[in-house]
């Protein structure tokens, strides 16, 4: 059984996971252009992919997804709150810049204005006023929304609209995508808890605590090979039953997002500060290696430690953490701590 890392960070997350006769992807969160170019360099051949997996729809976890499945001709598996979320996230409306909707809003609204200007009657314009506010905050609210990632940029802007960045990638013609930037080969659903299989891989999905629509981390059992791997990224704390899913793993992809230090006297905004430390945050380097002290059951031959924040970590710092953490645990040649990167992909974990 592989693990390969291609990217983990809140600019993009995606890892391919094959079996003797099965090869999935977690997450697309590259264009797909990057994705086949990371594939490439550790030899990853996408044209053998079953399926891709999505953990939420935060947009570093998505950003190839549409394009890539349709260039692979490929299902995606997701939980139906998170392919709702996601359709709703790249549908038109939704995918201009925040500052575009403000000034959409304000026409909006400027053009209710009027005609409740225009209005005779008095007590119905104050009541159509009423209902247009009322609107606009609910519009604005599925605005800002959508507009979530695990990246906090005070501007809100949208990353380049990947259809477009990605337009050489796509098989199908520009018109059509524009008419439904949702469109994917086949959409198969799972449910938290549930087990299903793909080939000869059985998946468990397990509910995570953060800020999406109905978040999932992975276990994957190969049926031949009896290895299981698991991936647990974008959590904001350890409940009971990750803590018990994360039983027998061999090759554990865990997040380890952030120093507190740092992040505290950090550059990002107080309001994202409050969310990354909130319960449907993230996990702090602390908080993996109170895992790793208490919970864990030592029984893995590798540790990745991913979705570092590249400016409230370090990479040694992460380590270090973990590496302490891990010291009472009696295996010498196992729980080898590795550290997943945002800029490349890792080279493969074959076990
Ligand atoms: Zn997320
Ligand atoms: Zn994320």
């Amino acid at each position: 059984m592989r693990m390969t890392v291609l990217a983990s960070g809140s600019k993009g997350n995606s890892t391919v996971i094959s079996s003797a006769r099965t090869r999935v992807l977690v997450d697309a969160g590259l264009s797909c252009k990057e994705l086949l170019r990371r594939m490439a360099l550790v030899g990853e051949d996408p044209d053998t992919l079953d399926a891709i997996l999505i953990t939420h729809e935060h947009i570093d976890h998505v950003t190839g997804l549409s394009v890539l499945a349709r260039r692979l001709n490929i299902p995606v598996f997701f939980t139906e709150p998170t392919h709702r979320a996601w359709v709703r996230m790249v549908t038109p409306r939704t995918t201009m810049t925040y500052a575009k909707w403000l000034d959409h809003l304000q026409q909006e609204k400027e053009a209710r204005a009027a005609l409740v200007a225009s209005s005779a009657a008095a007590a119905e314009s104050a009541s159509a006023e009423a209902e247009a506010i009322a609107q606009i905050s609910a519009e604005a609210a599925v605005a800002c929304d959508s507009l979530r990632s695990d990246d906090p940029n005070p501007t809100l802007e949208l990353p380049p609209d990947p259809d477009e960045a990605d337009a050489d990638c796509d098989p199908v013609s520009a018109p059509k995508v524009k008419a439904n930037p949702a469109a994917l080969p086949a959409v198969e659903y799972f449910h938290a808890g549930t087990n299903f299989s793909i080939g000869d891989l059985d998946i468990t999905p397990f509910t995570i605590p953060h800020d999406a629509a109905d978040p999932c981390g992975f276990v994957f059992e190969s049926r031949t090979e009896h290895i299981r791997m698991a991936v647990a990224t974008d959590l904001g704390y350890m409940p009971p039953n990750v803590k018990a899913a994360l039983k027998g793993i061999d090759v554990l992809l865990l997040e380890s997002n952030h120093d507190l230090e740092m992040l505290r006297d950090g550059p990002y905004p107080w309001s994202v500060k409050q969310r990354v430390l909130s319960r449907v945050g993230h996990l702090s380097n602390d908080a993996t290696a109170e895992f790793l002290q208490k919970d864990y059951d030592g029984g893995a031959a590798y540790i990745v430690l991913g979705h570092l924040s590249e400016s409230n970590n370090v990479p040694e710092l992460a380590r270090l953490a973990a590496e302490q953490a891990l010291t009472g645990h009696p295996s010498l040649l196992g729980n080898r701590v590795l550290l997943a990167q945002q800029g490349a992909p890792l080279e493969s974990i074959c076990l």
